[in-house]
């Protein structure tokens, strides 16, 4: 098993085993969600990590890319491992 199945696989356990990583993403999708609802000009939270920032364009729910790439990393990487266990 490769360096890169066994981080895959270790996440997938994750997934399946560990509720706080549920319940962090739910919280992180749940702020994504209340950021894109949020007109221009209102306060929000960044969807990552929840400073409070105001939201100057339409498109925006975080308060730097940094965060922005972060957060899709990590809702992503439940589905990276699924799709590498699953597709052998
Ligand atoms: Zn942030």
């Amino acid at each position: 098993m490769s360096k890169a199945d066994r981080v895959a696989t270790s996440q997938f356990d994750d997934y399946c085993t560990d509720s706080k990583y549920h319940e962090e993403r739910y919280e992180l999708i749940t702020r994504y969600f209340i950021a894109q609802k949020a007109a221009i000009g209102s306060k929000i939270k960044c969807a990552y990590c929840s400073k409070i920032i105001i939201k100057k364009h339409y498109r925006q729910r975080f308060c730097n890319t940094k965060c922005k790439n972060k957060y899709w990393n990590f809702i992503d990487s439940v589905r990276k491992a699924r799709a590498k266990i699953w597709n052998k």
